[in-house]
């Protein structure tokens, strides 16, 4: 690619990187996406997975104390709560395939924050909120109906219980193929997407055009563009210091991590998730995902260590399986229950006035800090991916006019083949066939194992894989990706590190 010129560069294939490339595209941009890992290799593929409805906003200590005390408060909380009904209505319409719906239970004691007519009012402004279309099917539980529910019955303090709410909610059912699906459409677009490329903001030719140095595995390469979108996630204060320096440059992102366990529960509760609050006042979840696992966390702690190495601790695990103790001692779950265990860094805006970081999405011009042109997105979640593509390229439509003519994106899931004689990789999941890896392999820009059989299938998700299913879809996919016995070898190996660290969990995680 060296020498080429872009309308805009998108440094991070994660799933705000690759919606802002695919609604660039639409718009009639010549765009170059880049990520340094797999498409959807940083926080995308680490989070709760929850397309929530925005209940979350109004909880507060004191919901009624605190909107009255503090409007503009409530008023961001209204802000965000519409958003993520639009957004929830958008991808329930359009994206089904990919969600999985269940009921979520929120339990309300008697000496708790929150009175029933908190969840009735909260409710009565969501619904008129969002679209229509997507009910919430909001219902509230006296205690001996709620009681019978999933769940519900392994609940501490039974008797203390005053009601239960119960709405709709959905679960990202594995965000990256959210990713996947944006950049091919992208790509469709006439977009260009390279993965495993890593980015480098060098500095601005003669004409006032950005300089992006890129290496991959065949070499280095130096693209230019009128436009840059730094999508870096974490990574972000990251790609700006080549040309910020050191010390000098604005900060961006605070990183927390959150850490979550996946535990194997009884079928019947399979479509039933809890929210409650921890000891230390924050949620607590117990959601159902897909392999028939409940997902139980996350946890929130300021994260400083290494960005490209970031694990679930021991300490970690102990305190999900406390507090999930606390609140659901009729599961008695134990150390050993636990099947996997993963963590990921929220890559939220970075506030001094905010200790935990600012989890308001935001877009920053970096125009103030000496370079024009380019843009900052931080605090984006999985969910509002395509409102977050739609707001980037509105800020590049300020800029510079597109070079080509506009489309329209297309939001279909991207569905495998039908392929009903083949044999599915692992026996009873046949929604992947062993000759839907060589297809994902030739058509979805995977380069490595571990890229489909995570990222693009789910399988390493789904299961947990045996080395004789690693081994098979390697074989299967090794002449599409033209390896050689140690190449082989070594893609094997490294899916089986992957699937042994989320597996890994109790014992020795640190
Ligand atoms: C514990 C946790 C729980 C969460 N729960 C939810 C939830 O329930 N629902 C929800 O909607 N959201 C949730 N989130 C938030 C969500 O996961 C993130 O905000 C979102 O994934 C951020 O996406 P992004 O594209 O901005 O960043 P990322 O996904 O991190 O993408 C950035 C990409 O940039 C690439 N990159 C970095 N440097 C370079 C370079 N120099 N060159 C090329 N590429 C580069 C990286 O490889 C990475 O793929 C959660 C996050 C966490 C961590």
């Amino acid at each position: 690619m060296d020498g080429q010129r872009f309308d805009v560069v998108v440094i991070g294939g994660g799933i705000n990187g690759a919606s802002s490339a695919q609604h660039l595209a639409a718009e009639g941009y010549a765009v170059l996406l880049v990520d340094k890992g797999d498409f959807a290799s940083g926080s995308s593929s680490r989070s709760t997975r929850m397309l929530h409805c925005g209940l979350r906003y109004f909880e507060t200590p004191n919901p009624v104390r605190d909107f009255l005390l503090n409007p503009r408060r409530f008023r961001t909380a209204l802000t965000m709560a519409k958003a993520s009904m639009e957004t929830r209505a958008e991808l329930v319409t359009d994206s089904s395939d990919r969600l999985m719906p269940y009921t979520l239970c929120f339990p309300i004691y008697k000496n708790g924050p929150y009175k029933p007519w908190h969840l009735d009012i909260g409710f009565k402004i969501l619904g008129g909120l969002g679209p229509k279309a997507v009910p919430l099917d909001y219902r509230r539980l006296p205690p001996e109906e709620a009681c019978r529910l999933p769940l519900v019955d392994a609940l501490a303090e039974p008797e203390q219980l005053r009601s239960v709410a119960t709405f709709r909610e959905y679960m990202l059912d594995w965000p990256e193929r959210f990713c996947i699906d944006a950049v091919l459409d992208a790509e469709r677009m006439g977009a260009t997407v390279r993965n495993h490329t890593t980015a480098r903001l060098i500095d601005r030719d003669a004409s006032g055009e950005w300089r992006v140095g890129l290496s991959d595995a065949e070499g280095e390469s130096v693209v230019t563009a009128p436009v840059v979108l730094n999508m870096a996630g974490i990574w972000i204060d990251e790609v700006n210091r080549p040309v910020l320096g050191e010390t000098d440059g604005k900060r961006y992102i605070l990183g927390t991590k959150g850490s979550h366990i996946a535990v194997q529960l009884p079928p019947e509760y399979h479509d039933y998730g809890i929210a409650a609050v921890n000891s230390i006042g924050e949620p607590h979840y117990c959601l159902p995902s897909q392999g028939g696992y409940h997902h139980i966390g996350p946890t929130e702690t300021i994260y400083e260590g290494n960005i490209e190495d970031i694990r679930v601790n021991t300490a970690e695990v102990d305190f999900l399986l406390t507090e999930t103790q606390n609140v659901l001692p009729g599961l008695a779950l134990a150390k050993s229950d636990v099947v996997y265990s993963w963590a990921g860094v929220r890559p939220l805006t970075y506030d001094p006035a905010i200790p935990k970081g600012n989890r308001s999405r935001e877009v920053h011009n970096l125009a103030d800090q000496g370079m024009p042109n380019v843009f900052a997105m931080t605090a984006g979640p999985v969910m509002s991916h395509r409102s977050a593509g739609r707001e980037m390229t509105a800020a590049v439509r300020r800029l510079v006019a597109p070079s080509g003519a506009a489309q329209s994106p297309d939001y279909a899931p991207r569905m495998l083949p039908e392929e009903a004689n083949a044999l599915p990789l692992v026996d009873g999941d046949d929604s992947v066939r062993l000759s839907h890896l060589g297809y994902v392999a030739e058509k979805e820009h995977a380069r490595a194992l571990s890229d489909i059989l995570f990222a693009r299938t789910g399988l390493g998700y789904r299961h947990r894989l045996t080395d004789a299913h690693i081994r098979k879809a390697a074989e299967a996919v090794s002449a599409h990706l033209g390896w050689d016995d140690a190449e082989l070898h070594r893609q094997v190996e490294a899916v089986k590190m992957r699937r042994d660290r989320l597996h890994q969990p109790a014992r020795d995680a640190e």
